[in-house]
């Protein structure tokens, strides 16, 4: 049987899961809209090597920033919760 503690342990552990399924789902939001920002972006023609300067030479000079973000928006959001799974 589950005595007062326990039962406040896992209450505060069930709010601390809701508050990072909350957080998450801000996260995922946040990444949707960069990605809408972005718009339609076909490489290469698309593509542009000088973006906001990182101090990387290969990413300031060589790498596209809209591909690179859309090549992480893409990986982050297929591991992404669902809006279902926020409790
Ligand atoms: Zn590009």
């Amino acid at each position: 049987m589950m005595d007062q503690i326990e039962r406040h342990r896992l209450e505060d552990a069930l709010d601390c899961a809701a508050s990072w399924k909350a957080e998450a789902m801000q996260y995922k939001a946040l990444l949707v809209e960069a990605r809408r920002a972005i718009g339609d972006h076909s490489a290469p023609d698309d593509c542009y090597a000088t973006g906001p300067l990182t101090g990387d030479p290969f990413r300031d000079l060589v790498q596209c920033p809209a591909c690179s973000f859309i090549a992480m928006y893409d990986e982050a959001i297929a591991q992404a919760p669902s809006p279902e799974s926020v409790a």
